[in-house]
């Protein structure tokens, strides 16, 4: 038994290594892949739903995309933790912000509509005192109105410490632009905080929306928080709605806005513009 002991133990420890090692090598590579222009950007479509049963474009999520030579697309569930762990979220945030807002302005200069772009903030840069002079001194240099870029903070990030999330809420609020709460219903935020913090949206949680058609629990949820929202003037929007079935009950429920593999995966930049086109027109 002793034995057995002994080389679970090492099997855990050789198990670790590999993970860090790995962790270590992402690290060094995320390091250069800014410069060697290995970072892009998909946009994913966020759709309003009518009550006419139709639904239309309304504004894009920016998610970040990693491709490094040899180690092929990189998860950003995998390179956001270590980007965060590392410092390296900042500099990279800070792309994101200006990548995403020129982009946006050149949909408006090649004729799509007046979109909002959604972008996802890391606790990390929420954290960080530049923050709100960095937002607004990105959309002056792209001479982009503050009322076109929605801050998508999640949950957990906004209770880690709520009352710096309420002042920088304010800050930002105070500078025109909204912010929407990301995976909501994950973590643990009172009604309380809810009522002080300067949002304008809630987005539910995909983890809710997943079984919806076969989970009574997830639909009660999911109704619990769309009235809430309601109730408090917040809008809500449903993640990862992938299924008809899914679609109909958010409807049905008030739930105002969707994205999800149902409508479009995250598109690169072009295929996003072809998207939106061939939706209007
Ligand atoms: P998120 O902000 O919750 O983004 C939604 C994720 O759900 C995206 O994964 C998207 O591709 C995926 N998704 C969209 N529709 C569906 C669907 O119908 N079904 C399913 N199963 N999934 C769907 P992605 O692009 O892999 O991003 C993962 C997470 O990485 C994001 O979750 C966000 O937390 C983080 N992330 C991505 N880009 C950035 C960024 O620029 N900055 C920061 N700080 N985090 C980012
Ligand atoms: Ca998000
Ligand atoms: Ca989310
Ligand atoms: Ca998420």
């Amino acid at each position: 038994a002793k034995r057995d002991g002994r080389n679970a133990y090492r099997f855990f420890t050789s198990e670790m290594q590999a993970q860090s090692a790995r962790a270590l090598l992402l690290e060094n590579a995320l390091r250069r892949a800014l410069e060697r222009g290995q970072l892009s950007l998909h946009y994913q479509p966020l759709f309003a739903l009518e009550g006419s049963g139709e639904s239309h474009v309304v504004g894009a999520e920016a998610l970040l995309r990693w491709r490094h030579p040899e180690l092929g697309w990189v998860s950003p569930a995998e390179f956001i933790p270590i980007a965060e762990a590392s410092g390296l979220i900042l500099p990279i945030g800070e792309w994101v912000l200006q990548e995403a807002l020129s982009q946006l302005r050149r949909w408006d200069e090649a004729g799509l509509p007046a979109l909002s772009m959604a972008v996802n903030l890391s606790a990390v840069q929420f954290r960080h005192d530049d923050l709100p002079a960095l937002v607004e001194r990105t959309l002056a240099d792209v001479g982009m109105p503050a009322e076109r870029l929605e801050l998508e903070l999640t949950e957990g990030a906004a209770m880690d410490n709520p009352s710096v999330a309420i002042t920088v809420m304010n800050k930002l609020h105070g500078r025109g632009v909204r912010l929407s709460i990301d995976d909501f219903g994950t973590g643990y935020s009172s009604l309380a905080y809810l009522k002080k913090f300067r949002v304008s949206k809630l987005k539910i949680d995909q983890s809710f929306v997943r079984d919806l058609t076969d989970d009574a629990e997830d639909r009660a949820i999911v109704d619990a928080v769309i009235r809430m929202a309601s109730a408090l003037g917040l809008q809500t929007l449903a993640e990862g709605v992938e299924t008809e079935g899914q679609l109909a009950f958010l409807r049905r429920q008030g739930c105002q806005a969707v994205q999800g593999y149902l409508f479009s995966r995250p598109l690169p930049a072009e295929a996003f513009a072809e998207f939106v086109l061939s939706r209007t027109t």
